[in-house]
């Protein structure tokens, strides 16, 4: 098909939008390792992880063998209010660059979370109305999980109690009233509401907070009131399934015009939206049917997949939670509090980390003014203001069309536009007035977190 009747947006019709959700584990040969309990170091069973998580979520996170898991119907009603999302072709950012590269993004912007997470976040809050629940704990960065939740947790009527990083409970005063208007109860983290966020402030008093120890904070109010159980928002095998929808759109919406990517790229925080994205393509590419490059962009300030070490180590801050085998620069590790981009957590979803371990993808870091930088150009040629986590991926997406413009490569590039950046204007305030400055940790303060990983064999 000849390239001028690519239109500037591809969307699907309903009955075009998937009907199940694509499990990516299933065409591994090599599976993520299994989460272990953090006292045993035995795998984790069904029955164990049944206090923390929903009956049904926890079948699906131990599911390694099922590759399609049909979506059920509540929620593909949920799915349709903003769904599907566009395939957007970037013709205005490539004519602006000058390149003969092809560049589309996949736009998860468009709800009032302003991100893909309320794909996940819909489905784990219909899971635990399901099973009869009063409601679901859970921590927050930068506050879209939270707003995702939030508004999952009020369309079927749950408690929804969120601990978000103190750092940002401060920077976005608004994020957290979005929340409240959704019914949600926010509390900074570390907070002395919990035994673990006392422990945490009494070690690092005046900390800005991390992920990982709101993480360690939700759990703890789930497993200690009745009726609750802990949701989180990306890393886990439950969390790429669910997403899996924005692939499964991706590449139904290509395959109609018969557009093939030759690289697919996507920011990586806990790897939610690219495992995500990437699963059909990454499908075909295990399965021996197609080839793709893929690259994860994260932080220079948090640099798991590119500094980190692939060990079993603590989702969480204060330890409490299952171990995990992933890309991680330590449980302890706290990124500088210059750092305004997202993409906070210290490690990575274990189905990408052990994909990225097999040599099936790339990951590449970039420093954050160069992020807000590529922010800043796409928001004046494409018009939509991008999250500055989505901003890592349009950073290489650039990158990329350069190279292309050098060698005169006419290539395929889909990125993945997680979501927008209107509760983030701290941080583009900073950078528009000059005040942005990189951080990246020195090899030692990586070592010193490294060193007090978990011992397993
Ligand atoms: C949470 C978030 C991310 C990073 O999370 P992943 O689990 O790595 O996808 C990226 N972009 C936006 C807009 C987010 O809200």
């Amino acid at each position: 098909m000849s390239d001028n009747k690519i239109p500037y947006k591809i969307y699907l019709t309903e009955d075009e939008m998937p009907k199940a959700w694509y499990n990516l584990r299933a065409d591994m040969k090599n599976k993520p390792a299994p989460l272990l309990n953090p006292g045993t170091h035995q795998p984790l069973t069904a029955e164990e992880l049944s206090p923390i998580f929903c009956e049904e979520l926890v079948q699906q996170e131990l599911d390694d063998t099922t590759p399609f898991i049909e979506i059920p119907e509540e929620i593909r009603n949920f799915y349709k209010m903003y769904r599907p999302s566009p395939l957007v072709r970037a013709y205005c950012l490539e004519e602006k660059l000058g390149t003969p590269a092809k560049i589309y993004y996949k736009f998860e912007g468009n709800n009032t979370s302003g991100s893909h997470k309320l794909n996940s976040a819909i489905a784990q809050a219909y899971y635990a109305k399901k099973q009869g629940l009063k409601g679901v704990t859970t921590e927050t960065g930068a506050g879209q999980w939270g707003t995702a939740l939030s508004m999952a947790c009020s369309y079927f009527d749950l408690d929804c109690k969120v601990y978000m990083v103190k750092v940002s409970y401060e920077q976005k005063p608004f994020r957290r009233e979005v929340m409240r208007t959704y019914g949600a109860t926010v509390t900074p983290s570390p907070s002395e509401t919990t035994e673990v966020g006392r422990k945490i402030l009494a070690a690092h008093p005046g900390t800005t907070g991390s992920l990982g120890c709101a993480i360690s904070e939700a759990v703890e109010v789930a497993t200690k009131n009745p009726g609750y159980r802990y949701v989180l928002g990306s890393v886990l095998n439950q969390v790429l399934l669910h997403q899996s929808v924005i692939g499964l759109e991706t590449k139904a919406a290509m395959d109609k015009y018969g557009i093939k990517p030759d690289i697919i790229i996507g920011c990586a925080g806990g790897g939610s939206n690219l495992g995500g994205l990437i699963a059909p393509f990454m499908g075909e590419k295990l399965r021996g049917e197609a080839d793709y490059r893929i690259i994860a962009v994260e932080p220079a300030s948090c640099p798991s997949f590119t500094r980190g070490t692939f060990s079993y180590d603590f989702c969480d801050t204060g330890m409490i939670c299952p171990l995990a085998k992933m890309y991680t620069l330590g449980s302890d590790f706290i990124p500088s509090a210059n750092h305004a981009g997202g993409l906070r957590f210290h490690g990575m979803s274990s189905t990408l980390s052990q994909l990225y371990h097999d040599g099936y993808m790339e990951a590449t870091s970039v420093e954050q003014t160069s992020v807000f930088e590529a922010a800043e150009m796409f928001a004046r040629v494409e018009g939509i203001l991008p999250a500055p986590e989505s901003s890592h991926a349009i950073r290489a997406a650039i990158d990329e069309a350069m190279k292309c413009k050098e060698t005169g490569e006419e290539k395929t590039i889909v990125f993945g536009l997680t979501g927008t950046g209107y509760f983030d204007l701290v941080a583009y305030q900073k950078y528009n007035d000059g005040e942005m400055s990189d951080y990246i940790p020195s090899d030692a303060e990586i070592a010193e977190s490294i060193a007090k990983l978990p011992k397993v064999d």
